[in-house]
């Protein structure tokens, strides 16, 4: 693969495991995941710079002028966004950073970084995810509706993605294996290999006489 790396982005709807999926990338194939920044309070057991780098508004919102976040969104009433230098040092190093991010973040990486992967995880129908938001059993029925009003509005955003990937339950391993291989599809891509066709064709050209 050419020196610069892939950048992935994965989204998917509430419930259907996408933190799992991402954090098993990063153990099984030595994937980075970016930790984004966000203004949310941590939730029982997050742990600042481990799960999210928790901020203030205001922290948050000065890095906006530095410029400091390739992409930020509002989501639920709070910003989230992804920090720039850990992303394009990454890249620059040629590893696979993954991004765990909701559309509109996707969106905005598309833009700006038209060579990356955007995968959308997904259950496989309506009824299987209510049920597997429902097993969770920490939600009350109110939150389990609004989360699937939710994933209908999402779902009209599937086709701007590159894959959808299923995660079924229990096949966890399934779900990886097949973003492993896009992943290293996407490394094969002309597109990506410019570096390295260059110098084989220059390595040739000494036999062409
Ligand atoms: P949660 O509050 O449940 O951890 O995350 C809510 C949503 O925000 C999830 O869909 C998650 O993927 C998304 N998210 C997390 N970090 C970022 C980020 O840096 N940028 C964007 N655009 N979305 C994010």
């Amino acid at each position: 693969m050419d020196k610069r790396g892939t950048l992935v982005v994965i989204s998917g709807f509430s419930g259907v495991g996408k933190g799992t999926v991402s954090k098993a990338l990063v153990e099984k194939y030595g994937y980075r995941l970016s930790i984004s920044a966000t203004t949310r309070k941590p939730r029982e057991g997050e742990v600042d710079g481990k799960d999210y780098f928790f901020k203030t508004e205001n922290e948050f919102l000065s890095l906006v002028d530095y410029n400091g976040y390739i992409e930020y969104a509002q989501y639920v009433g709070n910003y989230y966004g992804t920090p720039r230098k850990f992303v394009e040092d990454s890249l620059a190093e040629g590893q696979v950073v993954i991004l765990e991010i909701e559309v509109q973040g996707a969106m905005k990486i598309r833009e700006q970084y038209p060579d990356a992967v955007l995968l959308f995880i997904t259950a496989s129908s309506a009824e299987v995810l209510k049920n597997r938001l429902a097993g969770r059993g920490t939600e009350e029925p109110e939150v389990i509706e609004k989360r699937m009003k939710r994933a209908a509005q999402e779902a009209e955003s599937i086709p701007v993605y590159d894959y959808v990937v299923n995660n079924e339950e229990g096949r966890l391993e399934e779900c990886m294996a097949q973003i492993h291989s896009i992943i290293e599809s996407e490394g094969c891509r002309i597109a990506r290999r410019k570096e390295f066709i260059e110098n084989l064709k220059n390595g040739l050209k000494e036999f062409e006489n």
